[in-house]
């Protein structure tokens, strides 16, 4: 008598537990994308550092220029400030430098006069505007106070703090390292993608697909795309990698047939194979061979890339330190009928607009073309048989 399945839930936290934490490494800023800040980063500079001009135009005393709303006021031109000069040179009473944008105004001067209010004089400047005091000055620490703490440790990192930790001079960033994933192939039927096919041969696809999912999720993925379905094949494939990554994820051979070559090599090897209450992706395993963890998917290739979804996804987030790891849920009206078997939570594929869901191909977990055209997943819960035209359902948002 089988063991009645796990819960899609229960299996997400058997292979949560799986998978540990990654360290806390020094990264240079622009490997940091979608990674986690370790520490708190403090800002040793302000920002601005100091005082300039938000405009192309005149430094100026706004009370020299104080009567150019009624006629225009002419002023000597002594210096150019160009951004980037470093020295300083005052302004004396009287007089109007040149100055660009983001270039430091000088000391004397307490307003901008942006270039359209003049005549755009080199040596003489004739100015046609008065200006308040404060101007067109972007004011040293206005955006960030030199010693405060501009981002949390936790924070997740997109482009825009990757940009602010460079801006406040950071080269390199105390953050989760990648989680070193090695992503291996098994079928004696898998042929690299540009080879001539023969009959009963088909393209190696599913670990371009959880290479990149590794890579998305921010991952390191090494690729092991054609091993045989051989466990002495399979044994050596993985053997130089122990020690080197912190997790193996093998697709293909676990089900119910014969030459179920990765249930061969690692039953009663510390890798539990089990079935969870899904569709697709029943048959799963995972457990640690040789002190690695390994995480079994079956190798349909939609049933792969739920699997990795539902499973590892959430995994690989929370080890780099991600404290947000489920995609965004919706309600929708479903804009088709779907049936789905009872006791399994079914994930069918789908695309949302605004509050409609429109299933997307059929439930075979072979049919890659209608993933690749989903952007979500219908989920159906497992006591639900029949979800009829214009029934309420629940969305999960992957994007693509
Ligand atoms: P298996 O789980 O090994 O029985 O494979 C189930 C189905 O997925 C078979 O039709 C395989 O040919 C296919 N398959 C397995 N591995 C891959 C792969 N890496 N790329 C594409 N299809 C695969
Ligand atoms: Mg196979």
């Amino acid at each position: 008598m089988p063991n009645s399945p796990l819960s899609v839930d229960d299996y997400r936290a058997r292979v949560g537990a799986l998978i540990p934490a990654t360290p806390v490494t020094s990264l240079p800023v622009p490997d940091c994308l979608g990674l986690v800040l370790g520490e708190d980063l403090v800002s040793p500079v302000s920002l601005p550092p100091f005082d300039n001009s938000a405009m192309d135009g005149y430094a100026v005393r706004s009370a020299d220029v104080a009567g150019a709303g009624h006629a225009p006021v002419e002023l000597p031109v002594p210096v150019d400030i160009p951004a980037g000069r470093t020295d300083i040179v005052p302004l004396l009473p009287g007089t109007a430098h040149r100055i660009m944008t983001g270039a430091p105004v000088p000391p004397g001067a307490d307003a901008v006069v942006k270039v359209e209010d003049t005549d755009g004089g080199v040596r003489r400047v004739a100015v046609r505007a008065p200006v308040a005091p404060g101007t067109h000055i972007r004011r040293a620490g206005e955006d960030v106070t030199k010693g405060s703490t501009v981002l949390r440790a936790g924070t997740a990192l997109g482009p825009a703090q990757l940009g602010l930790a460079a801006a406040v001079g950071r080269a390199e960033l105390p953050v989760h390292r990648p989680v070193r994933v090695l992503v291996l192939s098994t079928g004696s039927e898998l042929v690299a993608p540009g080879e001539p096919l023969l009959h009963g041969q088909i393209y190696e696809s599913n670990s371009v697909l959880l290479a990149a999912a590794v890579r998305e999720a921010g991952g390191h993925a090494t690729v092991l795309r054609f091993v045989p379905d051989d466990v002495a094949a399979f044994h050596a494939a993985i053997g130089e990698h122990l020690g080197r990554v912190d997790l193996l994820v093998t697709s293909g051979g676990v089900s119910a047939g014969a030459y179920e070559v990765v249930k061969d090599a690692l039953t009663g090897q510390g890798v539990e194979f089990t079935r969870v209450a899904v569709q697709p992706g029943g048959p799963q395993g995972s457990g640690v061979f040789a002190g690695l963890p390994v995480v079994t998917l079956p190798g349909n290739p939609v049933s792969a890339a739920l699997s990795f979804e539902l499973f590892l996804r959430p995994a690989l987030l929370a080890a780099m330190g991600h404290r947000s790891v489920d995609r965004p849920r919706v309600r929708a009206r479903c804009a088709g009928e779907l049936r789905s078997p009872s006791g399994r939570r079914q994930y069918r594929r789908g695309r949302l607009t605004g509050d409609v869901v429109t299933p997307v191909g059929g439930p075979g977990s072979h049919l890659l073309a209608s993933l690749a055209a989903a952007d979500c997943l219908i989920e159906v819960p497992e006591d639900t048989e029949v979800v009829a035209e214009g029934d309420l359902v629940t969305v999960l948002v992957v994007g693509g």
